[in-house]
């Protein structure tokens, strides 16, 4: 393992600092390098698809702050919106017309979303979707898929069963078992132990949430009979089908994976991108089941910043870009040709792996076995990758710093850009073998 302390002595130094005042130095696990081993990056600035470390070190971004900055770091527009917005009053707890703007933006992009409510996280989206398909439905049971990751919500925090029918497991110390006891797990792409479920409690489900593509256990496309199935069995017992487009709304396209895809579900969550870097997220879905949301329903959901004027301007400029200037054709091609790349450099350097992707999305498993579930993605080879890692990033290039988290290819980069990704992956993979 690289000795991080001669080569990113700034770094390594405000890690040490940050560690005596913040639990394990970060304020997201996940940032703290824990998949890898080293200790994390410490950030100065960014700009377009490059960070920049305390050290002086410049790095292309892979993560781009795990999927909102799909336009690069610093986009002019959104700078401008930002700043212009900020000299009107950063906050007023008080309805302004930024609001509904962004609200009309995302109801015009994602036709099953008929009416939206902003809040200031996924998390908070997730949680607040749950608690209104539960609220509309009189029901209590929610469905969930092991390696989907739906943000800190305690009923959400489950891992599976060891079997498809099993109660969920609360896989964090202070949730309460009784904050998972109406929490179904179950394989991702597994239609037969979906179907069993809906056989047996189908009445009691007030809501499935999966990502339809999941981002959180590496990226693992859904199977088109496992969307059937969930539409189809969700649409018969009268629960709600729950997307979570945290990761991939205006990623994978204007109108998300559901574009994508051809779906339809009744409530969508945002989050990430629709913010354009700021807290923002989003549920919105049938106009029906929103109308049940307080003040105009009965479902209690509220928020001080929720709607934050500063957040709604950098949403709507960001929104707005990717509907003039869709830079989704350009990040297709782009993302194809990294997979190529990758996997021509792997097979030379005789390193088994898999490159699974969807649109700007990707993983590269080292493993030989295709991924399609949480249980296939853990075959993969941690250390191998950690290595990896470590390699890319002495090249200058940041990846997401665990094997289970996608890439994201952003909209500030160029091909040179992306072969250099390529050749810089074809010496790792050789400097591994
Ligand atoms: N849902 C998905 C699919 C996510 O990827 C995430 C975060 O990565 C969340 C929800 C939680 O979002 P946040 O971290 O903004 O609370």
């Amino acid at each position: 393992m690289l000795d991080l302390s001669t080569v990113r002595p700034a770094s390594a130094a405000a890690f040490e600092r940050a560690k005596a005042v913040i639990p394990g130095g970060v304020n997201s696990p996940a940032r703290a390098f824990g998949g890898v081993g080293g200790s994390p990056l410490f950030i100065s600035r960014a700009d377009g698809p490059f960070l920049y470390d305390l050290d002086g070190n410049r790095y292309l971004d892979f993560i781009g702050s795990w999927g909102p900055m799909i336009l690069g770091h610093c986009h002019p527009k959104v700078v401008d919106a930002t700043i212009a917005a900020l000299k009107n009053g950063s906050s007023y707890g008080a309805p302004c017309e930024l609001e509904t703007q962004l609200a009309e933006l995302v109801i015009e992009a994602v036709p099953s979303v008929e009416m939206v409510r902003f809040v200031s996280s996924g998390t908070e989206a997730t949680m607040s979707a749950i608690r209104l398909a539960r609220g509309a439905t009189g029901r209590d049971r929610i469905v969930k898929f092991a390696g989907c990751y739906h943000g800190h919500v305690d009923s959400l925090l489950v891992s599976a069963g060891s079997s498809a029918l099993t109660l969920g497991v609360p896989n964090s110390p202070g949730v309460p078992a009784g904050c998972t006891r109406d929490t179904s797990v179950l394989r991702y792409n597994d239609v037969a132990a979906l179907a069993e479920l809906f056989a047996a409690q189908g009445d009691q489900i007030a809501g499935v949430i999966l990502e339809p593509v999941v981002g959180n256990m590496g990226l693992v496309p859904p199977t088109a009979e496992f969307r059937a199935e969930l539409r189809r069995l969700t649409r018969q017992h009268g629960a709600l089908l729950i997307y979570d487009e945290v990761m991939t709304g205006f990623r994978l396209g204007y109108g998300g994976a559901q574009e994508l895809l051809g779906d339809a579900p009744d409530l969508t969550c945002f989050g990430k991108i629709i913010g354009g870097g700021y807290p923002v997220g989003a549920y919105g879905g049938r106009a029906d089941v929103m109308r049940k949301v307080m003040p105009a329903g009965p479902v209690f959901q509220a928020g001080t910043l929720s709607g934050n004027p500063v957040a709604m301007a950098a949403g709507i400029a960001t929104l707005t870009e990717l509907k003039t200037n869709p830079p989704y054709a350009r990040l297709e091609a782009q993302s194809a040709r990294i997979g190529v790349g990758l996997l021509e450099a792997a097979k030379h350097a005789r390193v088994p792996v898999q490159f699974n992707r969807v649109g700007s999305m990707w993983t590269l498993f080292f493993t030989d076995t295709p991924v399609t579930d949480l249980d296939t993605a853990k075959t993969s080879d941690v250390k191998r990758f950690g290595r990896f890692f470590w390699e890319m990033m002495d090249r200058g290039v940041y990846l997401p710093c665990s094997q289970f988290e996608a890439a994201f290819t952003c909209g500030a980069m160029t091909d040179e850009h992306v072969e250099q990704t390529i050749a810089a992956a074809g010496e790792s993979l050789q400097a591994l073998a």
